[in-house]
């Protein structure tokens, strides 16, 4: 038995379950193009490779570490439901909160975990933000689908186990309108199978954790792919390897020319595609 094996094996498995039919929470705050195209069910540029499935895995077995100090302090005649299945079948949306708190019937609280770093703690601080704001939308939208009042954001540190927590309430207005923003635009990207708007600024944080850059930027006329200093080695290997999926999609017309470009080269490939 080869341990690595096993888990990398049990962690890819389990990446390739996640279902197509309904947009994910979870993907409300990110860039809308790669929830698009990930529903479309176009495989993205490239998988997430092991040491970035187990990293993700850490983190569940954090908040459940989390969740199980937590539930034995709870008054007694309450309740909690872990990973509850919420559906929204107008909005086409479903998701599952960390954990919901009842007593009986009566929804009191919700609760999302994430994990990160101490020093993630620092920089919120620093920008004065109370959660991160895709967090906060994430559990926003749990509330909105239960019907819930409030809920926690909590966070909890890998490397210390420091936590922290921000309420997040019902009532909150932005993030209402964030919520109809981001729905509305994969809502209507689905009935007109236009893709939404592409991010204009390739340093924008969410472009670093897309994997659909070459379907993304050819919807809209380009070939050349600009991907992000952190993802640079990555494409760089795709290209050295040809061991990117492009070449098994269907229909695709024009073969991607995987280029490094600068933001520069991309804003101009950018306006002259507009103008055109
Ligand atoms: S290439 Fe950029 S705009 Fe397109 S889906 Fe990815 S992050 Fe979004």
């Amino acid at each position: 038995m080869d341990i690595r094996e096993l888990v990398d094996n049990h962690l890819a498995n389990k990446e390739n379950n996640r279902d197509h039919s309904y947009w994910h929470v979870s993907s409300l705050g990110m860039c809308l193009g790669g929830a698009y195209f990930e529903r479309l069910g176009v495989l993205p540029d490239y998988n997430n490779d092991a040491r970035t499935l187990r990293i993700f895995d850490v983190g569940n077995i954090f908040e459940e570490w989390l969740l199980d100090v937590a539930e034995p302090s709870l008054e007694k005649d309450t309740r909690m439901e872990r990973q509850e299945d919420l559906v929204d079948e107008e909005l086409d949306l479903t998701g599952h909160p960390d954990a919901t708190i009842y007593k009986g019937k009566d929804l009191l609280d919700t609760w999302e975990i994430k994990t990160m770093h101490s020093r993630g703690f620092w920089h919120m601080d620093n920008e004065g933000q109370k959660g991160k704001p895709h967090h906060r939308l994430q559990l926003w939208s749990y509330l909105k689908m239960s019907g819930g009042a409030k809920g926690r954001l909590m966070y909890v540190s890998k490397d210390d186990l420091a936590t922290r927590q921000y309420e997040v309430l019902a009532d909150d207005k932005d993030l209402e309108s964030e919520f109809s923003r981001a729905i509305g635009e994969l809502n209507g990207a689905w009935k007109t199978k236009k893709p939404p708007a592409i991010i204009r600024d390739h340093t924008d944080w969410r472009t670093g954790y897309c994997r659909w850059h070459s379907h993304c930027l050819e919807s809209v006329g380009l070939t050349d792919i600009y991907v992000s200093e952190s993802q640079k080695e990555i494409y760089r290997a795709m290209e050295t390897h040809k061991g990117y999926h492009n070449e098994s999609v269907p229909g695709r017309k024009t073969p991607l020319r995987f280029k490094i470009v600068n933001i520069k080269d991309y804003r101009d490939q950018l306006r002259s595609v507009e103008k055109n």
